[in-house]
């Protein structure tokens, strides 16, 4: 059995399929083919405004359980999401034009990952006793209530629930926003927490696109917005939730550095650039695409690269054996063209790819620039493709310091076979997710999140519980009021 790429209806509200045929018209496009595989509309306020209701009924009901048995929803939603993985990777890959090849891996796995760690979490979650002399103070550890999830592209099922099982958790309800270009995969989770036991209400998925997002962070009974997505949009939505005086967790863009060190095991320095700029053709988030290589060893490394390069299998992502998809859209890949054409005009060297792959599908060759500058666009701005930006260094201070040279803070990495400077350098580098002799690995049980404009809170992580509750103080008092007058 294969999900069927057209939805029964638009959005899941309040329990059930539910459709609005007055909302924006949305078509979903295979990005390995042009094809459209489903037409689906924009959340009208109608829409909107059920989400909220029905969202703000079930989180009252959710509140109520104990942590425990909320665990055990979220724990049963993990154990489903693992019995239908394969179909939920076909969809991902149908959304995304990721391989399959990764999909099955890394997309509902990761999903019910974190199902299954925050459901493990749900009946631990505390306060404390403070002992005041005779007098003590309590704290309760409370839910936040509606809580809006806004997603990027990228990574559509691992999204919605890195967003929406620690919100649960917590005891919190979630109306999660899908990106336009990939609104298929979250439906499927929402339904998923339903049949595990969720209360009709607790996880609504909307679609739409930023006019929508900003109707839902806009709403006075929206407790906190959690986004993905790039920096200009963080910016915006950030400015909005204050004005509501809401909680928000930014998971924005980068431009995160790798420090390869002339004293890296060469293959492994290798692959870790691999998996940090060409996984997923390169539309992650914290991608190190800027590849400082120390001098002396540039001309070996380029080479390798360039050899394992051509060994990639491109071509259709329903294809197991292939390893590397389309970008997600015909726009996404223009964006991307643009850059390469920066990078050639701005004086890069050009070390592979370059160029579209021809076809319906929005493919590009994974592609490498040497002799890349710090003062290039390549190298200053999220390209969000496969291109990476290599550039030389002679010593460890010249490279952190170039390395911190960006507004962006996501993630960094470093590969050496020296752990000392290993950690020395991870140490000095100013990002929120960092990696040594290793690149892009993001446990849940590890906080992710960025620095300066890549972002503000954690996702995953015990970390998350934090920006999913709110603690709540009692003082009491055993004796007698003492009032001065
Ligand atoms: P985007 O910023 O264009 O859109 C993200 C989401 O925000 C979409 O769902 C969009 O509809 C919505 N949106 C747009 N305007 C809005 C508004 N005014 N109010 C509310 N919602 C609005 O990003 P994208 O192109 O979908 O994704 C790519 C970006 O996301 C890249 O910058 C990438 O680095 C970032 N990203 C970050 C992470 C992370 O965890 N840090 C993960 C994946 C992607």
């Amino acid at each position: 059995m294969t999900y069927d790429t057209q939805p029964n209806a638009s959005h899941f509200v309040d329990g059930a399929y539910l459709e609005d045929a007055a909302g924006d018209p949305i078509d979903v496009v295979y990005p390995a083919t042009g094809a459209v595989i489903a037409r689906i509309h924009a959340a009208t306020p109608a829409v909107i405004a059920k989400a909220v209701e029905s969202g703000l009924r079930a989180q009252a009901e959710w509140a109520a359980l104990s942590g425990r048995e909320r665990g055990r929803v979220l724990t049963r939603a993990a154990r489903i999401m693992r019995d239908r993985n394969r179909d939920l990777s076909v969809l991902e890959t149908r959304d995304t034009g990721k391989p399959l090849s990764e999909t099955l891996y890394v997309d509902a796995t990761s999903a019910a990952d974190a199902l299954e760690y925050f459901g493990g979490l749900a009946g631990s979650l505390t306060g404390e006793h403070v002992q005041l002399g005779q007098d003590w103070v309590y704290t309760i550890r409370e839910p936040l209530g509606l809580c809006v999830g806004i997603g990027a592209w990228n990574y559509p099922t691992q999204i919605s629930c890195w967003k929406g099982a620690p919100a649960l958790a917590c005891g919190n309800a979630m109306i999660f926003k899908p990106s336009e270009e990939t609104p298929l995969c979250a439906l499927k989770v929402a339904e998923i927490l339903v049949e595990a036991g969720a209360p009709a209400g607790l996880y609504n998925v909307v679609q739409g696109a930023g006019a929508v997002g900003a109707a839902l962070v806009g709403h006075p009974d929206v407790a906190k917005v959690s986004l993905t997505g790039s920096v200009p949009t963080g910016r915006k939505v950030y400015a909005a939730a204050a004005d509501g005086m809401k909680h928000v967790t930014m998971e924005l863009g980068g431009k995160s550095p790798l420090l390869i060190f002339d004293d890296a095991d060469p293959d492994d320095a290798v692959g870790g650039a691999i998996l940090g700029n060409f996984y997923s053709s390169g539309q992650v988030c914290s991608n190190g695409t800027r590849v400082f290589v120390q001098r002396g060893i540039k001309e070996a490394f380029l080479a390798r690269l360039a050899e394992r390069l051509a060994q990639a299998k491109i071509g259709d992502p329903l294809d197991e054996s292939v390893n590397f998809g389309p970008m997600v859209s015909a726009r996404q890949r223009e964006i991307v063209l643009g850059y390469i054409e920066k990078g050639k005009a701005e004086g890069a060297r050009l070390v592979c790819g370059g160029s579209v792959i021809d076809g319906d599908g929005f493919y590009i060759q994974p592609t490498v620039f040497a002799d890349v500058t710090d003062d290039m666009v390549i190298a200053r701005e999220e390209i969000f493709g496969p291109v990476m930006a290599v550039l030389d260094f002679d010593d460890e201070a010249e490279a952190i310091a170039r390395a911190n040279n960006t507004p962006f803070g996501l993630s960094a990495g470093v590969f050496t076979r020296d752990l000392a400077r290993g950690h020395r350098v991870i140490g000095q580098l100013r990002a929120g997710s960092c990696f040594i002799n290793s690149y892009n690995d993001a446990p849940v049980e590890a906080p992710f999140g960025g620095v300066k404009m890549s972002g503000v809170g954690r996702e995953n992580s015990k970390a998350a519980i934090h920006h999913y509750s709110q603690l709540k103080s009692v003082y009491v008092r055993m004796g007698r009021v003492e009032a001065p007058f």
